[in-house]
């Protein structure tokens, strides 16, 4: 299914404001390329439920073991935007990740599915103390929406921070585990970098995230983008870099963007909320995106990022500081005299 079909259905908080729902169909529901099927490390639950007529064979003798559905992507209740005049988010796009559709002219141009005027607004490389409040605050200010594409490390140093991300009801994708530039690593090495991302902005944020991925420095091998395709994994790249871990200065910064944008009248925006200089910058690029006419399109996946086991076993060492298996401390460390 390659058409964008609209359907009717509206989240309940976004009836009232007006916001349609559309849905993205995932381009591959079958994916026959033998090497992300070998790939795999785990059934695909999407592909045999999407394909009634699949290879999958179940004899009479075997159990029928039903591999379980991606679980749909649970939604933040959102109150009412209060500000009058704010950018709010003008659409809401469900995006099927299954076989791993990718987004973003600069690498990715199956799917166009942005209308004239429309903008999504993407934040790399934090949770970040400092910048990524200063850029939720900004998003707040405006009632509008993001998605924020984080590093599996920032994630468990700050999972705080990424908590509040996600509470305040924006998209949290993964960004690798270290931000190590996937082409200059092994099939294997790459893996685990994607992996232990999602495992660890997942465990960070203690709840589901989204199945949304970006290669750090938008770099990508056709090895790792047939593994994100047979992990039913989104991926995006851009089409409006702000390079805004070059542009410091601000009115620097949202003349480049606006230029740009202007230049193409729609696009996915890339940012990072890591950089000091952007949190400080959004204020008035959102005022200036409004005033502009542009509308904000917030991007959700229809079901969560599912993880891997043993992946989510290391994360679970690592938030723990490599203690997971310690016994209680009072039944190590006993006082004996005061
Ligand atoms: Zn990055």
């Amino acid at each position: 299914m390659r058409a964008i079909v609209v359907y009717g259905v509206s989240a309940v908080a976004l009836v009232g404001l007006g916001i349609g729902s559309l849905f993205i169909g995932g381009g591959k529901s079958t994916n026959t390329d033998p090497a992300a099927v070998a790939a795999k490390p785990a059934p695909v639950e999407a592909t045999a439920a999407l394909a009634p007529s699949s290879k999958v064979q179940v004899t009479a003798q075997a159990p029928a073991v039903q591999p379980p559905q991606p679980a749909p992507m649970p939604r933040v209740a959102e109150a009412p935007c209060q500000t009058p005049g704010a950018l709010g988010v003008g659409r809401v796009v469900e995006i099927d990740t299954s076989g791993g559709p990718g987004f973003g002219f600069q690498h990715f141009k199956a799917y166009d599915f942005l209308n004239a005027g429309e903008v999504v607004l993407t934040f790399d490389d934090g949770p970040w103390p400092g910048n990524t409040p200063a850029v939720l605050a900004a998003l707040a200010a405006q009632c509008t929406k993001a998605t924020f594409f984080s590093i599996g490390k920032h994630a468990i140093w700050h999972p705080e921070i990424l908590k509040q991300v996600a509470a305040a009801g924006h998209t949290v994708g993964s960004h690798t585990w270290s931000h190590a530039d996937l082409s200059k690593k092994t099939p294997d090495e790459g893996k685990d970098e994607i992996e232990k991302g999602i495992s660890a902005v997942r465990a960070a944020l203690g709840g589901p995230i989204a199945p949304f991925f970006r290669f750090p420095t938008l770099r990508q091998t056709p090895e790792m983008v047939s593994y994100l395709e047979g992990r039913n994994i989104a991926m995006f790249s851009t089409d409006v870099d702000s390079f805004d871990f070059k542009i410091h200065k601000e009115d620097q910064l949202i003349t480049s963007v606006m230029s740009k944008l202007k230049k193409q009248g729609k696009g996915i925006i890339l940012m990072h909320d890591f950089q000091h200089g952007t949190a400080q910058a959004l204020p008035q690029l959102l005022a200036d995106l409004k005033a502009g006419g542009f509308k904000i399109v917030h991007l959700r996946p229809k079901s969560v990022a599912e993880t891997l086991p043993q992946y989510d076993a290391m994360m679970s060492q690592e938030i723990k500081g490599g203690t997971a298996n310690a016994k209680p401390t009072n039944s190590v460390v006993r006082t004996v005299s005061e």
